[in-house]
């Protein structure tokens, strides 16, 4: 079997709760003592089906970033998706999945030399820029890449902003860079934009491609003929129903700005990274220690909980950024009584914790708390510290999916 075989049970019916907590009693009979995933591959395949259906104009470039699980890559690369990518071990990966260079971007403005040298030997072609230092390096490594322009268009209202480490401002420096690829002899051959990661104020999009759409028109006073528009990431993904209005702003946005009759020859990219892999995943996890501290009267006053999993490994997202995590509870441990709880991981860090004031039902050691919407942002950002281990992952896939 090779390393990329991966082992999926199959499952007919309804991927739901009562299926998520009959897995997790099954499992629960052979005592795991370690945190796992339950990955649901179908989930997966539907948003990409989805994505195609409801925004033919725009092809999906999925972020590895966001979750370079080799089940979720190798059912994405098996699909048909391509991939954008921000280091060489991501375009290796990919490629030790035989995924065809020209379904890769290097979407990283900033990359390392050794990294560009990758990408060339690899034949992976089309990168991302943002600034003067990154042509030079560029047009030293590997000057006949096709090279895509990002701009700064970022949200306010995305959980998690990027605007004030990437792109470049597209009123004034976006015209001088590329004049200075002009100088360069390199072939800028369109643009992009990240408005920011889990971010549902459309307008941006919107506002974002009608700048893009007059920075086309300088780029041909300046000499390219940009046939690419890359419209990034940020599309939420734990909610299969917020398609129907992302997808039909977008494409709104698209026709006005870039009306098909007119632009025949443009290719539309995005970069989704949490769009393809939040919901697919589910995290489970068990209590190890408990501490209830009570009152003079012996009155419960709040309980503490240490899990098996913690912010330095499934929940890094946690202290950086603004989400709330909300633990479930399967069905036969829930009562009406609850108690003001914390939730703390199992590194000897204090600031290892993973909630806090929530209420929920008094539990034991050895309880299963499960978390939902877990795959993007968890798997790649985990460290070693304590050397915990990793988390397994098993994966599911519908009978009709197979
Ligand atoms: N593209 C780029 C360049 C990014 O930096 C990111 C996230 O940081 C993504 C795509 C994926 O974004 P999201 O997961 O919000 O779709």
């Amino acid at each position: 079997m090779s390393k990329n075989n991966i082992i999926a049970r199959g499952f007919g019916g309804d991927w739901n709760i009562d299926y998520i907590e009959q897995l997790i009693e099954d499992y629960q009979d052979s005592k795991a003592v370690e945190s796992y995933y339950l990955c649901n591959l179908s989930d997966v395949m539907r948003k990409f089906d989805d994505w195609v259906k409801k925004l033919p104009r725009v092809k999906p470039f999925y972020a590895v970033k966001c979750n370079d699980d080799i089940g979720v890559l190798k059912t994405l690369s098996e699909i048909g998706c391509s991939f954008d990518c921000a280091s060489a071990s991501e375009i290796l990966e990919l490629k030790a999945l035989e995924v065809e260079s020209d379904r890769i971007i290097f979407a990283n403005t900033t990359k390392m030399s050794s990294h560009i040298e990758v990408a060339k030997n690899n034949n992976v072609n089309l990168m991302t820029f943002d600034n003067e230092d990154e042509l030079e390096k560029i047009k030293k490594i590997h000057s006949k890449a096709n090279l895509i322009l990002r701009i700064r268009y970022s949200s306010e209202k995305a959980l998690y902003k990027l605007g004030n480490k990437f792109g470049c401002l597209p009123n004034t420096e976006a015209s001088e860079l590329l004049k200075l690829a002009k100088k360069f002899n390199l072939n800028v051959v369109g643009l992009s934009f990240h408005i920011g990661s889990s971010c549902e104020d459309y307008e941006t999009y919107g506002a974002a491609i009608k700048v893009c759409r007059k920075l086309f028109d300088v780029a041909e006073t300046i000499g390219f003929k940009f046939n690419i528009l890359d419209i990034g990431g940020g599309f939420p993904g734990n909610n299969f129903e917020k398609i129907d209005e992302f997808a039909s702003k977008i494409n709104e946005y698209l026709d006005e700005n870039f009306p098909i009759q007119e632009f025949l020859d443009l290719k539309i990219f995005s970069e989704p990274g949490r769009y393809f892999v939040e919901s697919a995943f589910t995290l489970v996890t068990q209590i190890h220690s408990r501490k209830v501290n009570k009152d003079s009267n012996g009155v419960i006053h709040d309980v503490m909980y240490y899990l098996n999993e913690g912010v330095y490994s499934n929940f890094l997202f946690v202290p950086l950024g603004p989400e709330i995590v909300q633990p479930q509870i399967v069905k036969r441990l829930r009562s009406k009584e609850k108690y003001k709880t914390t939730i703390w991981g199992p590194t000897c860090d204090s600031t290892d914790k993973v909630c806090e004031d929530i209420e929920i039902e008094l539990m034991n050691i050895d309880d299963v708390l499960y978390f939902l919407n877990m795959g993007a942002y968890t798997i790649p950002l985990r460290t070693p510290f304590n050397n915990l281990g990793t988390t397994k992952v098993k994966y599911f896939i519908n009978f009709n999916d197979w």
